[in-house]
This record gives structure tokens, C-alpha cells and sequence, in this order.
């Protein structure tokens, strides 16, 4: 019978020797993850390499508006008396240049009382607006000009109603104020070069 034949040896052979054939087994077994453990963490884990971020924009790439050190302060939709933040916050020194994100024509440069200097820039090929307010002085550009990505349209201040040093950002899709609204520019912003 070849049922029997097979049964035999299994149960002859002593518990006490499975016991310790399988501590062995489960060593080897960690002892062989540890070294591979060690082997792969010398040779270098995969997916740890990084590109170097590119100095200049490529043509036609979006840059973002505060061109120097800065912190990404209050964001969209965050509670305000009677409203809710429209735009995002971003906080840098008195001073630090301020840069047109794309190829845009300028809409509109002005002073508000919240806003303080604020300037509009309009993006016609991708329907956004974009304003930047609390701008320490008139925005050294005028309406209809063009402006390139990069170039300069204010500096950081605290005009209006600001409590510290920074940009206020607005991203409209559409014309601002004229049925347009605006959307939460952190996920745009966080693709400009400059980040
Ligand atoms: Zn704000």
C-alpha cells in the first residue's frame, strides 16, 4: 500500500527533532533577510535619484510669482469676517521681487483698501487671471502691456489689510470679476518652476 509505505518514516522520526530542525530553519531564514537587507541597502534602494531642479524655465513653463525665499502662509478658503480667503498666501521680505507666472497682459493696476497696490494679469491662451496683492508700491507695470513669465510686476509688501510681509495670490479661471471665479492656486503654484 503506498499510503502506509509513505506514513512510515513521519511518525518514527522524534518531535523533539522537527522542533529543532524548524528553530533552524526560522533562523536561517532571518539571518538570510538580514543580509540581503544589508546587501541591498548597500548597494543603493532603488528610486532615490534625484533630477537637479532646472535653473531657468523652460519656454512656455509657468514660474512661480515670488521670486526669492518664501513660505507658503494661509491658503483658500480659510475663514475671514464675512468671507472666506480667496487666494493663497505667500510670505517672503518686504522688497523680494514679484514675477508675472506666464506670458499675460496686464488688466488692471490699482490700490483697494484690503488689497492694498494690487496688480491683475491675464493669461488669454489658458483663461486665468491672476492678482497679486499687498504690493508695497504701484506695480511698475500699465494696463494693456504685456509681460513675459519672469518679469517683474511689484515687490513684496504689507499694503492694505496684511499682517506681515506677503503676496496674496488669486488664480481666476476666467476674467476676475467679471465672470470668472476664483480656485485654489496652491496645486498651480506647486508646478511652477520656483516653487
Ligand atoms: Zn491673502
Amino acid at each position: 500500500m503506498v499510503e502506509a509505505g509513505s506514513e512510515h518514516p513521519v511518525r518514527r522520526t522524534p518531535r523533539r527533532v522537527v522542533a529543532a530542525l524548524a528553530v533552524a530553519a526560522v533562523a536561517s531564514a532571518v539571518l538570510g533577510s538580514g543580509l540581503a537587507f544589508a546587501q541591498s541597502g548597500g548597494v543603493g534602494a532603488p528610486g532615490t535619484t534625484t533630477t537637479p531642479a532646472p535653473t531657468t524655465a523652460p519656454p512656455g513653463s509657468m514660474v512661480f510669482p515670488v521670486s526669492g525665499a518664501h513660505t507658503i502662509g494661509q491658503g483658500f478658503g480659510a475663514a475671514r469676517s464675512g468671507h472666506s480667503h480667496q487666494g493663497q498666501d505667500i510670505f517672503a521680505a518686504c522688497g523680494t521681487p514679484l514675477v508675472a507666472v506666464s506670458r499675460a497682459k496686464v488688466k488692471w493696476v490699482s490700490y483697494q483698501g484690503s488689497a492694498g497696490n494690487y496688480v491683475v494679469i491675464r493669461n488669454k491662451k489658458l483663461h486665468q487671471d491672476y492678482m497679486y496683492a499687498h504690493l508695497a508700491t504701484r506695480a511698475p507695470v500699465s494696463k494693456g502691456q504685456i509681460v513675459m513669465p519672469g518679469q517683474q510686476v511689484g515687490v513684496v509688501g504689507q499694503t492694505g489689510n496684511a499682517r506681515g510681509c506677503h503676496l496674496h495670490f488669486e488664480l481666476w479661471l476666467g476674467k476676475w470679476y467679471r465672470g470668472g471665479h476664483p480656485v485654489n492656486p496652491l496645486p498651480y503654484l506647486q508646478s511652477y518652476a520656483g516653487y
